[in-house]
């Protein structure tokens, strides 16, 4: 990957980045890197009292396993998060992003969340166990329960126990979990009547603004004080490539950068982690968060009109809906997901890998009939067309 960590002026500028962001940087010269590169803007993450950025580096697709430029330049602009997870790139995203902060002498200085996909008491002290050796560290800042779908384990005993000793052992300094499925609402809900829980990221984006069910439950684990960070911003068109071009470009924003910025104008979200597989990507968030300009009217206005114009091919992950009408255990909103890694956010590999690992029956893509699923979907996703560039992509 391109070692190129100097997010510059002249780049800044290029990305129709704010004037604010350029002034930030000063007015050496145009190529020179800045002296003392701007930090991105820090809020209170919850009941943990602790600041984050509000832009975190994902390491779902990995870093790479000898020097990762980007975890540089994140530190750089003040982006010392990292989000990462036992299963990200197939184990390696834990030990490479160590790999990096050992190079540059910055554990102490990033907060860096892991996640496991254990959540039993045993196998999340395991997990919890691997992670530090993988990230040859003493201490993890903050540990999810991965994709949890489920409220029962909030209430284990056990479980809670085990969390309990591990923080006073400081292995751990803060718990909570990861959701993405049709019952985000119910498990902030959840997480909003239980004071372990001091944080959860969640799929939040544009184009749930309206979602009352939703919001209620923000405003309820806001309320409790539980740090929410937002995930899978970029909403998630499940398929076809070029869907993101119905996103007229109005002012100095593209889509990426668009819908970033819808999701930090929301004061109940501390922070949102994107997958930056790119320096490109990166740079471009960086521009974003650094830039303190809200979306205007008329760009709100076009997320809008991009949200409605791409909703046939969005996906909730609310496959209980569309998986009661077909018998078997098909897993379409899984597969949407794993169809948007691939076609939105270009993650090839980890999308087939990531699909090659599900059961054979949520595997199968053939002889069911989508029409009636799509019938049953509550946002008229046309799950034939996606599944059938499934089988075009990810078998
Ligand atoms: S296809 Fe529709 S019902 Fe199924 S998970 Fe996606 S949004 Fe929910």
């Amino acid at each position: 990957m391109k070692n190129d960590h100097d997010v510059t002026r002249r780049h800044l500028l290029v990305l129709g980045a704010a004037s604010s962001a350029a002034a930030l940087i000063g007015t050496g010269r145009a190529e020179a890197a800045p002296a003392a590169p701007p930090k991105v803007p820090r809020r209170v993450l919850g009941k943990t009292k602790q600041s984050i950025p509000i832009l975190l580096v994902g390491g779902g697709s990995g870093f790479n396993g000898t020097f990762d430029g980007r975890i540089k330049t994140a530190l750089d602009y003040g982006v010392n998060y990292i989000d990462t997870a036992r299963k990200y790139a197939g184990g390696r995203s834990e030990p490479a992003a160590a790999n990096t902060l050992h190079k540059l002498n910055a554990r102490e200085k990033t907060w860096i969340t892991s996640k496991t996909g254990s959540w039993d008491a045993k196998g999340f002290e395991r997990d919890v166990g691997i992670s530090l050796g993988e990230l040859k560290t003493d201490y993890i800042d903050l540990y999810f329960l991965h994709e949890l779908d489920d409220p029962r384990p909030l209430d284990d005993k056990e479980l809670i126990k085990t969390v309990e000793s591990l923080k006073k052992a400081g292995k751990i300094r803060y718990f909570g979990f990861s959701c993405h499925s049709g019952n985000v609402a119910e498990l902030l809900h959840a997480a909003s009547k239980r004071s372990f829980i001091d944080a959860v990221m969640f799929r939040y984006n544009f184009r749930q603004y309206g979602n009352k069910e939703l919001n209620l439950a923000i405003d309820a684990a806001h309320k409790a004080n539980v740090g929410l960070i937002a995930m899978k911003t970029q909403g998630s068109e499940a398929s076809f490539e070029n869907a993101w071009k119905k996103f007229e470009q109005t002012g100095k924003w593209n889509k990426y950068q668009a819908v970033l910025k819808a999701v930090w104008a929301d004061p109940r979200i501390t922070a949102a982690v994107s997958h930056m597989d790119d320096m490109n990507k990166l740079r471009e968030n960086i521009a974003a968060a650094l830039d303190r300009s809200k979306l205007t009217q008329r760009e709100n206005a076009a997320l809008e009109r991009y949200a409605a114009l791409t909703r046939p091919y969005a996906c909730d992950g609310c496959e209980h809906l569309c998986g009661a009408a077909l018998d078997g255990q098909v897993r379409i909103g899984t597969t949407l997901r794993y169809l948007m890694y691939h076609d939105a956010y270009g993650e090839r590999e980890r999308a087939k890998d990531l699909f090659r690992a599900l059961d054979p029956g949520a595997r199968r893509l053939s002889g069911l009939d989508w029409d009636k699923a799509s019938r049953a979907c509550p946002h008229g996703v046309d799950i034939a067309a996606h599944m059938r560039r499934a089988q075009e992509v990810l078998v």
